[in-house]
Formats: C-alpha cells, sequence, structure tokens
C-alpha cells in the first residue's frame, strides 16, 4: 500500500471518527456554536498530548477563539495537561486574573491565607449579568439555607427559588501528589467564560461556577519544586513528598470535624459566605475516573436522605453520558463509604449542600507514563461495566480531559435541574430546622459545672466555626432525660465486645436533670443542626458490618474525645428555656481573683495550662502532689502554685487564655509541691513519613509550646542531647522500627529537600542534604543516653512500639493481637494511679483515640515473665469436698504457704521468694513499669465506633511511664494527638512535659 493511500485512508476514517464525535454531541445535547471559531493551534496540541483518542471527549477536544481572552497558554506556555508544564499555585492565579481583566464573566475573590502564608482563592465564572447580582442572589440563598428567616413559608421559598441561580464551588488540588486539577480548572474558567455552545452559554447565564483551583497551596508549591527537580535531573531517584502542608500530608482532607487547618477554615468561611448548593472535590488516585460520590455503605447517619438520592442522580448522570461517549473507566460505586464526616467535601454534606468527589488518575507530575493496572483496577465488575485498560500511554492531558469532561456534564446536568437542586437545599434546610421535632434530639448541653471550662470553650468554638449557633441559659433548667446507666457508657451500646449482641435494648427509663444557668445549649432547630449532631453523637459501626474494608476512622465523638460534658437532650422542653445567643468566640472565663502574693490555678486538664506556664516563663511555678484545698477552695493535685511574677500580668494571661487563676495571701503549708519548670522540648522526625506527627506539631504550636523540631539525622550527630533538651517527642506513624533506624536504602543517587534557587519551597522548617539516612546506631545510642542522664521519652502507637522493641522499657512488652480490630475508635480508659503527675487534673475514664494500639504487658522480670497471676488453682483429687485440702496419710497435716495476691491484667505479677533469689532479670523497684492508665474492661471498652475483639486489648495498660536510669519513657497506647479531634488527651502530654523532672511524684514502691 503506497503512502498516499494510507493518508487518503487515514483522512476518511478522522472524518467518519469526527462525524460520530459531532453526532454523539448532538445526540446528548451538548452541540457547538458553529459560528464560534476553534483556536486550531491549542486544538491540535490537545490532540497530540491526548494519548488516544478514546481519552478525550467531543466536549474537550477543541478549544474555542477569542478575540481578547487569553488561554492558558499565555501563563504555561503551552496548552493545559501539556508535558513537562506544572504551574506554582502563584501562576494559576495570575491566570485567573488575566482571565479576569480580559472578561467581565470571570471574578477572583482572595478567601484567606495558609499556614506558610500564601494566597488562596475563589474565581467565580459567569455570565456578566449573574455576576452583577451576587450580593442580592446572596440574600436570597441566605434565605434559603435560613428557612427560619421566612418563617418556614414554602411558597415563599418557591417565589425565592424562582429567582435564584445556585452555585457550583469546585476545590482543585487538595492533594498535592495529585497535580492535574489547577491545569484542567484554568482551562474549564476559559470554556465556561468563551465558548459558546449552548449548553456552555445556558451554564453561563443560569448559575455560578466557583473554583479554588489549589486548596493546598503550601503543598503544591512544594510539589511543583520536586518534579522541577526530577525534570532538571534525568535519570535520577527524586524526593518524594514528604511535607505537604506544613502540618499533614494526606489527612488535609479529614479535617473538616476538627477544623485546624487554614485551608479546611478558608474552605469552611467561603462555603458558608457564598451558599454553594454543591462543594466538588478533585482528586487523583483511581483509573480513570471515579465519581466516588455514592460509594459504598455504610453512609453517614446524620446526613438527609435527599442528599443521598442527590449523589445518585448527579453520579449516575456523569457515568451514563461519559459510558455514551466511549471513555473506558468511568464508574461511581466503589471502595469508598461515607462513614465519616471529615472530607473536605463533606463540608456541603453536613451543611445542607451536595457533597461530590471524582478520583481521576493522575502521574504525580506532568510526565507521559505507560501504565500497568493491577487486576481489580482493570477488571469489569457490576458498577464498572467499561473498565479501564489493563495497560496504557497516559498523559496529564488525558487527566484534565476526563476531569474537565466529567465537570462539564455535572454542571450541565445541575444547570437544566437547577430549580430543583434548589429546592432541595432549601427542603434540606428546612429539615435541619426541624429536627427536634422529627429525628431529634432538641439540643445538646454543655453543663456551666463542667470542671473543663477551657476544653469545653475549644469544644463550642470548633461547633461555631461550622456555623453553629450557641445559646446559653440564662437561668437553670429542668428537663427530662434518659437515665444513665450505673456505669457510665455500660449499656447496650458497648456489649459488642467481644461478642455483640443483637438483643434490642430495654425501654429507657427517664429522670429528670438540672442544668445550672450559664449551661451552653446548641439548638438543633437551627440549619446546621446536622453538623453539630455528627459531631456530638456517639458512632456505632456494627462487627458484623457487610463492608469490611473501612475507608477511614470508625468513631470521633467530640465530647468524649474532648474530655467535655456534652448531654444529648431529646426533651423539646429544653427549647423553651430562658437562653440567650452567644456572640463573639465562647471564651471560658479567666483572669485573677483574689489578693495575694501566691497565685494557685486548678489542673483539670485543660489543654491550655501548659500555654500559660510557658507564657509566665519567668515565673516560679511549682505543682501541688496532693489535692488541697485553700480559702475554701478545692485544688486538685497538680494545680499550679507560682509566683515571681506581676499580679496584672497573671491576669491578663489568665484572661487571655480563659484560665481562673487565684491570689492568695497564703497556701497550707502540709501541701507538698515540687518544682514545674519550663522544660526544653524536641519534636523528632523520620524522613520517612511526617503525616501523623503533623498534628501532634500542629497541636503544640496551637498551645504555643516552644520546641525545637529535629530529626532522626540531627540525633544521629548529637551525643549530648540532654545539653539541648529535657524531652523528646516521637510522634507516630513510622511503623517499621528497623527504617527509623536504616533509614531509607542507600542506592542511588542522594536525595536533598532544602531551599534552592530549583527548589525555593523545600526545607524550611525541616531540612536535609539527602533524606536516605536514618537513626542509625549511633542516633539510637545517643537517645538511649539521653534517657538514662535523665531526659524524657514520650512516644505513641508504634513510636512507643519502637521504645519498647529497642531496649528503653525493660518491663514492658507488647503481645501480639490476633483478633482486635479497634479501627479508628473512641475506647475507654480507666485510672489506675491518679498520683503520677501525668494523670493530674483527670478523672476515674478517660475516653481515647485508639487505631489497633500496642497491647502492652507489664512485668517486673527483664523480658516479661515473672511471678504467676494469682487466683485460685483447682485442687487435685483427693479425701474431703472440693474446698478441702488433702490429707497425706501416715504425717500430720503440712501447713500450705498464703497462695499469691491475685493480679490484674495491667499489673506485673509479683516475683515470688523462689524467683527473687537469682533472678538476673528482676528489675529493681524504682526501675519498674508504672501504669497510669488501662484499657476498660471488656464490657465498657467501646464508646463510640468499631470494636471487633475488644478483650484482647481490655485492662491492659494504655498509659505506662517506664524509668531508664534517671530517665523516663512514656509510652501510650494510643494516640493522644489526633486530627484536632483528641483535645481531651493533649494534659497527658503536657503533663508529662510540665512535671518532666518530677514524673516520680506520687510513687508508691513495691519490693515484690
Ligand atoms: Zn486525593
Amino acid at each position: 500500500m503506497n503512502l498516499k493511500r494510507i493518508s487518503s485512508l487515514l483522512m476518511a476514517s478522522c472524518l467518519v471518527l469526527g462525524l460520530a464525535a459531532l453526532t454523539t454531541r448532538a445526540q446528548n445535547g451538548y452541540s457547538r456554536d458553529t459560528g464560534q471559531p476553534v483556536d486550531s493551534e491549542y486544538t491540535k496540541k490537545i490532540a497530540e498530548y491526548t494519548t488516544e483518542k478514546i481519552f478525550n471527549s467531543p466536549l474537550t477536544d477543541y478549544l474555542p477563539a477569542s478575540p481578547n481572552v487569553p488561554t492558558p497558554k499565555a501563563v504555561l506556555g503551552d496548552v493545559a495537561g501539556a508535558p513537562g508544564k506544572l504551574p506554582y499555585a502563584e501562576d494559576v492565579y495570575k491566570y485567573m486574573r488575566m482571565l479576569e481583566k480580559a472578561t467581565p464573566r470571570v471574578k477572583v475573590f482572595s478567601i484567606g491565607r495558609t499556614e506558610e502564608d500564601r494566597e488562596m482563592i475563589a474565581v467565580a465564572v459567569a455570565s456578566e449579568s449573574l455576576l452583577a447580582k451576587l450580593e442580592e442572589n446572596r440574600a436570597r440563598l441566605t434565605k434559603l439555607a435560613d428557612p427560619r428567616l421566612i418563617n418556614m413559608d414554602d411558597a415563599e421559598a418557591d417565589r425565592l427559588v424562582d429567582q435564584s441561580f445556585p452555585i457550583y464551588y469546585i476545590t482543585g488540588t487538595i492533594h498535592s501528589p495529585e497535580t492535574g486539577a489547577p491545569t484542567a480548572l484554568m482551562e474549564l474558567a476559559y470554556r465556561l467564560a468563551v465558548d459558546e455552545s449552548p449548553y456552555i452559554k445556558s451554564i453561563r447565564d443560569g448559575m455560578v461556577t466557583l473554583i479554588t483551583p489549589v486548596v493546598e497551596v503550601d503543598g503544591r508549591d512544594r510539589m511543583v519544586d520536586v518534579y522541577n527537580w526530577h525534570l532538571a535531573h534525568p535519570g535520577q531517584n527524586w524526593p518524594p513528598l514528604i511535607y505537604w502542608g506544613h502540618y499533614v500530608a494526606h489527612d488535609n482532607n479529614r479535617d473538616a470535624m476538627g477544623l485546624s487547618l487554614k485551608l479546611t477554615r478558608n474552605i469552611m468561611n467561603t462555603y458558608l459566605s457564598w451558599k454553594p448548593q454543591v462543594l466538588h472535590d478533585l482528586h487523583e488516585s483511581v483509573p480513570y475516573l471515579y465519581d466516588n460520590t455514592i460509594g459504598d455503605g455504610p453512609y453517614n447517619a446524620w446526613v438527609d436522605p435527599i442528599l443521598t438520592d442527590e449523589w445518585q442522580m448527579i453520579g449516575w448522570k456523569n457515568v451514563s453520558e461519559m459510558t455514551k461517549f466511549g471513555m473506558p473507566g468511568v464508574f461511581t460505586h466503589g471502595t469508598f463509604d461515607t462513614w465519616s464526616p471529615g472530607y473536605l467535601m463533606f463540608i456541603a454534606a453536613t451543611h445542607n449542600g451536595i457533597s461530590r468527589l471524582y478520583e481521576t488518575f493522575g502521574n504525580a507530575g506532568a510526565d507521559t507514563l505507560t501504565r500497568t493496572l493491577s487486576p481489580d483496577e482493570y477488571q469489569r465488575t457490576w458498577y464498572k461495566q467499561n473498565p479501564p485498560l489493563p495497560r496504557a500511554k497516559w498523559s496529564q492531558r488525558n487527566n484534565n480531559n476526563y476531569e474537565q469532561t466529567a465537570l462539564l456534564i455535572s454542571l450541565d446536568y445541575f444547570n437544566k435541574n437547577s430549580k430543583l437542586f434548589l429546592k432541595n437545599f432549601y427542603l434540606k434546610s428546612k429539615r435541619s430546622v426541624e429536627k427536634p421535632k422529627n429525628e431529634g434530639p432538641a439540643a445538646y448541653v454543655f453543663p456551666s459545672d463542667d470542671p473543663r471550662l477551657g476544653n469545653q470553650a475549644r469544644l463550642l468554638r470548633i461547633l461555631q466555626g461550622q456555623g453553629c449557633e450557641i445559646h446559653r441559659a440564662t437561668a437553670s433548667f429542668t428537663v427530662m432525660m434518659k437515665k444513665k446507666p450505673a456505669a457510665r457508657g455500660a449499656g447496650p451500646r458497648t456489649a459488642a465486645s467481644p461478642t455483640p449482641s443483637a438483643s434490642p435494648a430495654k425501654a429507657p427509663e427517664t429522670e429528670t436533670r438540672i442544668f445550672p444557668a450559664g449551661s451552653y445549649i446548641v439548638r438543633m432547630d437551627q440549619p446546621y443542626s446536622r453538623i453539630a449532631d455528627a459531631l456530638l453523637d456517639y458512632q456505632y459501626w456494627s462487627p458484623r458490618d457487610p463492608q469490611q474494608s473501612i475507608y477511614d476512622d470508625t468513631g470521633w465523638t467530640f465530647g468524649e474525645l474532648g474530655n467535655v460534658q456534652v448531654e444529648r437532650v431529646t426533651d423539646i422542653k429544653v427549647l423553651t428555656t430562658a437562653m440567650e445567643p452567644v456572640s463573639g468566640e465562647v471564651h471560658s472565663p479567666g483572669g485573677l481573683v483574689g489578693t495575694g502574693s501566691i497565685f494557685v490555678v486548678n489542673n483539670n486538664a485543660d489543654t491550655n495550662l501548659i500555654t500559660l506556664r510557658y507564657r509566665l516563663k519567668q515565673a516560679t511555678f511549682a505543682a501541688s502532689e496532693e489535692p488541697f484545698t485553700a480559702d475554701a477552695k478545692k485544688f486538685n493535685r497538680g494545680s499550679f502554685i507560682f509566683h515571681n511574677v506581676p499580679a496584672a500580668e497573671v491576669n491578663k494571661v489568665a484572661s487571655e487564655l480563659g484560665i481562673q487563676a487565684y491570689a492568695l495571701s497564703q497556701i497550707p503549708d502540709t501541701v507538698k509541691t515540687h518544682p514545674v519548670r519550663a522544660a526544653r522540648v524536641a519534636i523528632m522526625h523520620t524522613w520517612l513519613s511526617t503525616q501523623d506527627e503533623g498534628w501532634w506539631r500542629l497541636a503544640f504550636d496551637q498551645m504555643q509550646i516552644p520546641y525545637d523540631y529535629i530529626s532522626t539525622q540531627d540525633v544521629a550527630k548529637d551525643s549530648d542531647l540532654n545539653k539541648k533538651y529535657d524531652v523528646i517527642v516521637f510522634g507516630p506513624g513510622n511503623s517499621n522500627v528497623n527504617a527509623v533506624v536504616q533509614g531509607r536504602p542507600l542506592y542511588g543517587n542522594p536525595i536533598p529537600w532544602k531551599k534552592t534557587e530549583l527548589t525555593p519551597n523545600l526545607g524550611g522548617f525541616a531540612s536535609t542534604d539527602d533524606i536516605r539516612p536514618g537513626l542509625g546506631w549511633t542516633g539510637l545510642m545517643n537517645l538511649h543516653n539521653f534517657v538514662k542522664n535523665g531526659g524524657v521519652f514520650i512516644g505513641a502507637d508504634d513510636s512507643a512500639s519502637f521504645a519498647v522493641s529497642t531496649g528503653f522499657t525493660p518491663g514492658v512488652s507488647i503481645q501480639t493481637s490476633t483478633r482486635l480490630r479497634a479501627i479508628g475508635d473512641v475506647l475507654k480508659t480507666r485510672m489506675v494511679d491518679a498520683s503520677s503527675p501525668i494523670a493530674y487534673g483527670y478523672g476515674d475514664t478517660l475516653s481515647v483515640y485508639c487505631f489497633n494500639g500496642p497491647i502492652f504487658n507489664v512485668s517486673n522480670v527483664v523480658g516479661g515473665g515473672g511471678g504467676r497471676r494469682g487466683g485460685t488453682t483447682q485442687r487435685t483429687t483427693g479425701r474431703g469436698t472440693a474446698d478441702d485440702p488433702d490429707l497425706v496419710q501416715g504425717r500430720p497435716p503440712a501447713e500450705i504457704p498464703e497462695p499469691p495476691p491475685p493480679t490484674d491484667v495491667w499489673e506485673a505479677a509479683p516475683v515470688n521468694e523462689e524467683q527473687r533469689r537469682n533472678l538476673v532479670g528482676l528489675i529493681p523497684p524504682n526501675q519498674r513499669p508504672r501504669v497510669i492508665l488501662r484499657w476498660g474492661n471488656a464490657s465498657e471498652l467501646l464508646v463510640s465506633g468499631l470494636l471487633d475483639g475488644g478483650d484482647e486489648i481490655a485492662q491492659h495498660a494504655a498509659v505506662i511511664d517506664s524509668p531508664l536510669d534517671r530517665g523516663h519513657v512514656i509510652l501510650f497506647s494510643m494516640n493522644p494527638f489526633w486530627r484536632g479531634q483528641t483535645a481531651g488527651s493533649y494534659a497527658l502530654v503536657f503533663n508529662t512535659i510540665l512535671n518532666f523532672d518530677n514524673l516520680n511524684a506520687g510513687r508508691k514502691l513495691d519490693e515484690k
């Protein structure tokens, strides 16, 4: 066949394909304005960078030309999705602002700054006339979002729906290695502003598309640095993205409950002020487009069923249209359950909007690569009838095609049904207001006599951040409540472990409950009642749930994890209580009262006590080792007694922090105290993973605790750590002990993480020439010596396991779990040794976050072992009854020694006389592990979430103070700092830091 013949055949087939595409387009209602010229240069590049025709659609295989509006090429130098082009956030913004300048159809809004002070923006695209009416439309949407403003009048709502236009909010690249969204959204903004195709014109005239092209701006800029480094070093291994945002990586999409990160706050505030009907978040970890909105069960139990129907409507529309375009790999069910409301998109789900999420397929950069999928990715399933190809060349442009095609389909569908979705928005809001008289509860009450008013205020501020209204009772009030079981949490809810029972709970008995004046009330007859309910309620995930591949945490009950009293009140009478709305942020009462030269602050395990210590750094602080009464006020163990600071300053700082301080002329002589010095703290990280320790760092920064941020490499180089530090905190997240010591393999080239001209956004707060070396044996020895010389090491979960398995804790061992499933849940602990400084301010029980925490055993003998657990041994066959002693015939009866006293699971079994005589591994009493908290009994262990096989961990030690020569190793079998949700357990770590050189206080030594 000659060349001419081949090329004419190709031409013919192109024509046929072109016609076919046009036909599909027209059939689907996406016909084009044939009068509008196409940017042929740009269009040609789209085709060139798309690896196969099936990876594009007629919606995005061309770009309309505009005489005055610049295309993304103006900034990128090439088309969106071009190989090798990954723009910084700044460049994306530059382009959006060029659009704003060139067309009245685009407006750019600054929506806040990041932790590292980079800007976040939202770009509104709509017709000029719509953009001119944003404010009057906002006023209407505000009424639909809060139907109380129109007296719940459906007819008025219909009128407002008629007059209003909706807002569809799209957010890109929250996950920094998922790099495609910014260029896709640049091009999408251009299309929406310029394209005269009837369906796009209709979108533009009917609704506002709001776009935040980069959510994680700090992480985006680091990712672009890493990609540029890779381009500049062909053939070399490039740095993994060790840090995304300033604190956390992937978990930046788990912050919609705790609202700890600036990006979450900024998107939340944008959502609350714009009142969009949809929040649609773009991700890139599944081939080729998983509209994961519908996902799989179990669904979140607090969202309106209207919403879950909306998920189905829009999700299936996406699949169906893209299937008709012949694009493979588009599906909507899959492995994502919608149980946890922590995802960014859930801001909409829990605030009467619609949450949506795409997982498209990215190459973590802008290289074009051949991608080989695993069978579970390419196999056909019932919900994936046209699965992705097992192996295909894949480009960033392909990814941009999928993202834009799907978004255009969604925008078109949403626009065509905009009145329906606006009406639904109103209905969901109305049903949220009607919550008390429908499903309930009527309110959540935060009693004003809670011993931890600081933590209480903190939790209320999170609710305020969520847009919830808070009220305060002006008088005491009485309501009917469900009677609490004798032991808190011992009801049927907690009976799921080890074998859950399906028997229904008995009819609840009721009792009256009086709440004091000043109690806070979160009314459920408000538009954002759902998020308050979702955060404050309890969760139950059945161990027999058909969903066995659990996507995220199963429990999060904020009152429990915050160590704050929260009462769920169903009695509708609570709403008629005399109360007033709280204006401004909730703060706990603080300041100095009294006139004396000695200042006293009660220790109630509030998180901000440590802030007070560091803020008044020059003052002389002591902690009481026993509770005491002074001036008729009761003070707990661990209360601060301090002086050498002006009263005015105490008053100022205590007011700011919401801490009640008392000035007394004297305190009883009998109060035993020890100094509370401002410890020098280091937080140690690895170069393997920094995500989970990021939540620790964030809490330390929030509490203004000064610390050095050091890496395992720094520790390896420092043989006198005690010179600089009193406490070294090693956060969890590095499961492999060997990797912590060895680091990464040293094959290949060094891998730097530092600021250079090529990588201006790397380094800064953590920097190295080569991320590969780990702690090393020298580092391990340095750390060991640090503790032996009096330092304190703190480890949790796997960093606690690290300390146990590298010889820091002679009397502690870890039991292998075979059945335990505590999947991100809330479990109960019980106090064992309240006289330990670590326990200061806490009560008898504490709920904590657990993810299959290590199961600790303690022993008085190195390596475990030691005496037997006491208890009765069954008698052998012999004379008499079961309770009688046997009698040996022909001699007088021998005296039987007393059996050892029974020991509990969390205790070390005593070593007996025989063993003690010559036992090399016997640990001297003052070096034995001291158990501070232990896990609850199996029947009461589960507070919230999923627990299976809980008997394996029940009663085992949960927090241990294990001495090592002059220092201490503090082990946590839970994670005290998790996603800004666990403020209740923060003080366990803060107490350790505050009392670092007196951790033996209150310790009773037992020779046995
Ligand atoms: Zn993602």
